[in-house]
């Protein structure tokens, strides 16, 4: 019993699991117990754990220059270079780069971008924000009010109507299809309700729509074919900025780039992290497109200081690591192998479709979750959590870790180094887990 407060726990409860070390997709707990890491971390060891030119790196940058910041324009060359990377590979114009620490402070940082885009071009009015149900965007006060999840919410009497946060429902088929509806009809009903929130609010108030590419802590939620093309036509009819939430999805996740290409989103804002340094460092990006910028930067568009900035914003140190993280994906061609390794695991995982316990197996690349349900023909949920939460524990007492999101779906997301053999491995633990699961749920 230690003096930790741990997150998205009720505040009492003592250590679960002791995590001591890692190599490769491998971490080991206090009692040498080895565990295959099917889950990343939280989404973002892409590049497994224990690389020593990621080690290296950061040891000689922190001798080098073991800080600077950013605030009034000073820099150092570490930040430069990551910027002018991620510009460079980001499917943006001339991309601009505003750096932070996580996922959260990103969006964060892109609210207030919006804001003072919106003031400088004249339009202080266009700020309200639509984001999903079941999406994430971190918990931070903007961030969590982003957030279509319910437990990020209690409890903080978050500010929605002054950030002007709307919601619209999330894509998912399995879960929100009507009986005897199509994928496509489905998507054009989604549209169809975006369509009428934005005349309802008017468009001349809303700035942007925020969406993962594909939704990863509200269930690995994968966009029926067209969604995306059809949000993305009533953006640009109505004037309203695509902010792309690259948080999980970015770098190889989705079997590309990013998941803005798996999925056809042209972004006007990007927040990345996690696998931007494979967590090897706490950092994140906030990217506009130049064209914003330009607008932004006139001088009758000036309307003074950007007051917002982290003093970690910009580490030397998260940045020098983030560059070698981006050149050992590009020189070890690591998308290219999360493609063909993701097409490998989700041929794999689609044999648990015929589990009596498995709704629905869904995912995309190197990311996957499988729907737990009590009834495979009408799709009944379980009550509760503690179906998923349980098949978490089997999976781990055999040696593998995932994750149990609300609404017992488990989901997948190993690092991108993982071999064909340890995905066998990974299926044959889950597999197990999940007779043991089922075995549990009849008793
Ligand atoms: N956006 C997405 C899509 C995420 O999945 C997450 C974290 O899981 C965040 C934002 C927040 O990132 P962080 O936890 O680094 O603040």
């Amino acid at each position: 019993m230690t003096h930790m407060l741990y997150p998205t726990t009720n505040l009492t409860a003592t250590e679960q699991l002791v995590i001591t070390h890692g190599e490769g997709v491998y971490v080991y707990d206090n009692q040498g117990r080895q565990y295959l890491e099917g889950m990343s971390g939280l989404w973002c060891t892409a590049l497994g754990y224990g690389n020593e030119e990621v080690v290296e790196t950061a040891a000689r940058q922190m001798r080098t220059l073991s800080y600077s910041h950013l605030f009034g324009g000073k820099t150092h060359p570490a930040a430069m270079e990551l910027a002018d990377k991620l510009s460079a590979m980001v499917p943006m114009a001339d991309a601009r780069v505003f750096l932070g620490n996580s996922g959260s402070d990103a969006n964060d940082t892109q609210v207030k971008l919006l804001r003072y885009y919106f003031n400088a071009i004249g339009k202080p009015e266009k700020y309200k924000i639509i984001s999903r149900e079941r999406a994430y965007h971190g918990v931070t006060v903007a961030a969590a009010s982003l957030t279509g999840l319910a437990p990020n919410h209690t409890h903080f009497s978050l500010p929605f109507d002054a950030l002007g946060v709307l919601r619209t429902g999330a894509p998912h088929f399995y879960r929100d299809g009507l009986p005897g509806e199509t994928e496509e009809q489905f998507a054009n009903r989604r549209a169809d309700e975006l369509e009428a929130l934005i005349l309802a609010e008017g468009p001349e108030t809303i700035a942007a729509f925020i969406a993962e590419p594909i939704s990863g802590a509200g269930g690995v939620i994968v966009p029926p074919a067209g969604y995306f093309e059809k949000v993305q036509a009533l953006l640009r009819k109505y004037d309203i900025l695509m902010w792309d939430d690259e948080v999980i999805c970015g770098f190889g996740r989705t079997g590309a780039d990013f998941g803005a290409t798996s999925l056809g989103i042209q972004p006007q804002l990007m927040s990345l992290a996690k696998a931007l340094s494979s967590a090897y460092m706490p950092v994140s990006a906030a990217l506009i497109t130049g064209d914003m910028y330009d607008v932004m930067v006139e001088p009758s568009a000036q309307v003074g200081i950007f007051g917002h900035g982290y003093t970690y914003g910009g580490h030397p140190v998260a940045c020098a690591v983030a560059s070698k993280v981006l050149e050992i994906y590009q020189r070890e061609q690591l998308f290219e192998r999360a493609r063909v390794m993701g097409l490998y695991m989700q041929q794999k995982l689609q044999a648990f479709a015929d589990h009596p316990l498995v709704g629905e197996v869904r995912g995309m690349g190197m990311i996957a979750a499988l729907e737990l349900v009590a009834n495979k023909q009408t799709r009944q949920a379980f009550n509760g959590n503690a179906v998923g939460a349980y098949c978490q524990l089997r999976c781990q007492e055999h040696g593998l870790i995932v994750r149990a999101m609300g609404g017992n779906s488990v989901a997948l997301c190993p690092p991108l180094v993982i071999s064909e053999a340890q995905v066998d491995e990974l299926v044959e633990k889950l597999g197990r887990a999940l007779d043991e699961t089922l075995a549990h749920v009849i008793r």
